[in-house]
């Protein structure tokens, strides 16, 4: 770890530098360090610490994607398996998809940075913490980031993952497009002298939620409050005021450890990307809690930028590839923004809206539309459009059973190292990677079961797949290696870079 008081005098630089050290900072981290890129994070924090609890879990997806690296155990042994995934309140259960992970995983925020922090730190990642990005400035070369202690760094790349006010994004001149909010939320954890019951009552604008905090004594309380107010430092009276309106009593609150403020504030960034600035988390996209979507959208967006801005930046690819960063991630942005606006809707508590609310409610009930919306709160639908083709083309890899050379396995582990596969379950002879074949590895295997997609269902059988490190599949073979070098190419960067 760096130290925050190191000297400013000189100008530290490195390949990539990421400002912000949240889930998604501490993802992307992670990501660039497995593709042996230069990267170092700068952290306002001094420490880990969050105040409060924020995000509550983890969807399938995120878990299916750490376990592509091999760490998803480290967090799966310090939460809770749940059914997390919910639309409109009404959980959805995976029980049935054809994932390694039937489930969720409850695990507040401050464990899950905890985690990856400590991952970053075993892949030696330097992180600059108390530093504070003031200034970003680029030219043909490279970013100069300056810092709030008169210090500076330079970099070929700098990625904004410094949450939704981000101060890169603004910078860079990047447009944060979307919606004012519509309802404002108090959100705390104190102790209480009379016990409320626990539970979830619907207000004009939106639930509040109250109950016990890990188990009690102390309780977390989310209350929407009359009218829509700003600023992220609301007051101990304005808490007991907001009590008082929805439930007639304050609880005599006290010992309030945390107390903040949060909206529907709805926006995403228009362009991911300004020459060498990116963004990626809540600096490109914020919105309602709702469907606790946020910090796995910001993960999933750093798993889909690292490998790419790792191979630009070891000249393999040619800076276009990052168009691809845009053009995958904004649509699953933008989606993710829908639901929660219509999540904010439906969550009203007038007649017309519990009884829109009891009609949603009776459709996710039935089959095909529970493992609809559960592909989409879980992530595991997430489909990347990589023009017409096999149903697998820039849909998630499955974790199937294989049969190898070295014994049984499963696909996951082919991709702890982040690098691409060529996954050749074909007859032999029929696929050469060629110049490509020190940059993606070549398995052959057989797998003897079906081939089954959330919410698709079984797809046939392919010869050959060619997997992203991100766990998209890039190229589906038919037998023959028709299309194969042109997918290397575009993926892996040209045959002599
Ligand atoms: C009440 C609440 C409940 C939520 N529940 C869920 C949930 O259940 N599931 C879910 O997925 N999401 C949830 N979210 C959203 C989730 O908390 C965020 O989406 C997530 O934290 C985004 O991660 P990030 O790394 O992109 O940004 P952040 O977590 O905001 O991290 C940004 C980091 O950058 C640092 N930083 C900021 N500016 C600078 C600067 N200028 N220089 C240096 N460092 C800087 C910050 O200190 C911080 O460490 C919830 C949010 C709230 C408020």
């Amino acid at each position: 770890m760096h130290d925050s008081s190191a000297a400013a005098g000189s100008t530290p630089s490195h390949a990539v530098v990421i400002a912000g050290a949240g889930p998604t900072g501490l993802m992307l981290a992670a990501e660039l360090a497995l593709a042996h890129v230069d990267v170092a994070l700068v952290e306002r924090r001094t420490s880990q610490a969050l105040a409060g609890s924020r995000a509550g879990g983890l969807h399938a997806r995120t878990l299916e994607v750490l376990d592509q690296r091999g760490v998803a155990d480290r967090f799966l042994a310090e939460g809770k398996r749940a059914q997390v995934a919910a639309f409109a309140m009404v959980t959805l259960d995976l029980g049935d998809f054809p994932t390694r992970h039937t489930h969720g995983l409850a695990l507040w925020q401050e464990r899950i940075e905890h985690i990856l922090a400590a991952w970053v730190d075993e892949l030696g990642v330097p992180i600059y913490r108390g530093r504070e990005v003031t200034g970003v400035a680029q030219d043909d070369a490279g970013v100069d980031v300056a810092l709030a202690d008169g210090g500076a760094l330079r970099a070929a790349y700098l990625v904004g993952c410094d949450g939704g006010r981000s101060v890169v994004r603004k910078a860079a001149g990047i447009e944060f497009a979307g919606w004012e909010p519509s309802v404002s939320y108090l959100i705390a954890e104190a102790s209480t002298t009379t016990t409320p019951t626990p539970g979830i009552r619907r207000g004009p604008r939106g639930v509040q939620a109250i109950g016990p905090l890990d188990g009690g004594p102390r309780i977390r309380a989310v209350i929407s409050e009359p009218e829509v107010r700003h600023g992220d430092e609301p007051t101990v009276d304005e808490l007991r005021a907001a009590l008082d309106a929805v439930y007639g009593t304050d609880f005599g609150v006290h010992d309030v450890t945390w107390l903040s403020r949060f909206t529907d504030m709805t926006r995403q960034a228009t362009s991911y990307r300004a020459a060498r600035v990116l963004v990626a988390g809540d600096a490109a996209h914020v919105h309602s809690p709702a469907g606790g979507q946020g910090l796995n959208l910001g993960v999933q967006d750093a798993v889909n930028l690292g490998w790419k801005l790792a191979q630009v930046v070891h000249g393999t690819s040619p800076a276009t590839l990052l168009d691809s960063y845009q053009a995958e991630r904004h649509p699953v942005g933008a989606r993710v923004l829908a639901t929660t606006l219509a999540q904010t809707a439906i969550n009203r508590g007038d007649p017309r809206t519990d009884a829109l609310r009891d009609v949603i409610g009776d459709l996710l009930s039935m089959d095909e539309p529970r493992r609809r919306y559960a592909g989409l709160m879980s992530g595991l639908d997430i489909h990347y459009d990589l023009g017409a083709g096999h149903p697998l083309l820039g849909r998630r890899m499955p974790d199937l059973d294989l049969d190898t050379a070295d014994g049984p396995g499963r696909v996951y582990p082919l991709l702890h190292r982040a690098r691409p596969v060529l996954l050749d379950l074909g007859a032999p002879g029929v696929l050469d990677l060629g110049p490509w074949a020190a940059r993606v590895a070549h398995v052959r295997a057989r797998h003897a079961g079906a081939w089954d997609l959330p919410v698709l269902g079984a797809v046939a059988a392919p010869a050959a797949v060619l997997i992203r490190p991100d766990g998209h599949v890039a190229w589906v073979g038919d037998g023959t290696d028709h299309g194969l070098r042109e997918a290397l190419t575009t993926w892996f960067g040209p045959a002599a870079p």
